[in-house]
């Protein structure tokens, strides 16, 4: 069943569901203050490396969905972000900074390897949320639930729920769930079949056509953490464990609070593909660390 949009709004604005909400948004207001962004310098131009932006698909609304590319050897990484939009906006920030350090250290780009990174897999979402960053202030007001809904994209799908491993049209999304629906389950969240939406599509192309064998996507929150296939084990633990240790997070098998259902990593996992998620910390960004899980991915990748 698809979500209505409109169903969950006059839900999510009754009073009980407010209040639900802010009790269980366990996020100081301070953390959340994401104004301004760092900002990464428009660095094509000085790329002294194969570089190339391209459009991996479009978006729900018709936005493209952008990569760009470095190098051209033939061991494809990749870095994703921000499959959770405007709610999770630093997961944007993080794969525009890992660019732009790459572009200034090209010499770090192995001639084998051809970076690939994908800021954002929910345009819309993102662009949605930008105009209530400063209303969301982590006390489950109305500005918290009209950021929640911008996790999802232009069909209110939420994204990371929509890949087929494991796949229910009834999902859970922790915090973005409960804000709008007052639960941590909303029906219809996981989309009407697996790979229902543009955006998923595009994610699938691109991994498969690409070749994509190792990668990070990345994500926000309340504690940061490392995560690979969802009950642990898989090809993808062991670099999940090695990334947890070098970060200092734990390393998070099983999600406790709610079943993950047509997540992206596993479904990554289950084709063969090497990394990990990465949550990062809400609205903080370690780049030192940041940097450093790329250029651990990198070595691992290249063997
Ligand atoms: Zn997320």
């Amino acid at each position: 069943m698809r979500v209505s949009r409109r169903a969950f709004v006059r839900r999510s604005t009754g009073l009980a569901a407010l209040l639900c909400g802010a009790a269980r948004l366990a996020v100081p207001s301070q953390t959340l203050a994401i104004e301004p962004l760092p900002q990464p310098s428009p660095p094509r131009a000085r790329a002294r490396l194969p570089t190339r932006t391209f459009t991996l698909g479009r978006s729900v609304s018709g936005q493209p969905i952008e990569a760009t590319s470095l190098g051209s050897g033939p061991v494809a990484v990749a870095f994703i972000g921000n499959i959770h939009g405007g709610w999770e906006p630093m997961a944007r920030v993080v794969v525009d900074l890992g660019l732009d350090y790459f572009l200034e250290h090209p010499s770090e780009v192995p001639p084998r390897t051809t970076l690939y990174f994908v800021p954002t897999m929910n345009p819309d979402g993102y662009q949605a949320g930008r105009p209530l960053w400063e209303d969301a202030d982590g006390t489950g007001g109305t500005g918290d639930v009209a950021l929640a809904w911008t996790a999802f994209n232009a069909h209110a799908i939420d994204l990371n729920r929509n890949f087929p491993t494991n796949w229910s049209s009834d999902a859970c999304g922790g915090e973005r769930a409960r804000l709008i629906g007052g639960g941590p389950c909303l029906a219809g969240l996981g989309g009407p079949r697996p790979f229902s939406e543009p955006e998923t599509r595009a994610y699938r192309d691109f991994i498969l056509r690409r070749n994509v064998r190792w990668a990070l996507t990345y994500h926000e929150d309340q504690t940061p953490a490392v995560l690979g296939r969802e009950g642990g084990g898989g090809p993808s633990e062991p670099f999940a464990l090695e990334l947890a240790e070098l970060a200092g997070y734990p390393y998070v098998p099983t999600t406790t609070a709610y079943p993950v259902t047509g997540h992206a990593w596993d479904w990554l996992d289950a084709i063969g593909v090497q990394g990990a998620e990465i949550e990062l910390e809400y609205r903080t960004l370690d780049q030192d660390f940041n940097i450093s899980a790329v250029q651990l991915l990198i070595e691992r990748a290249l063997g």
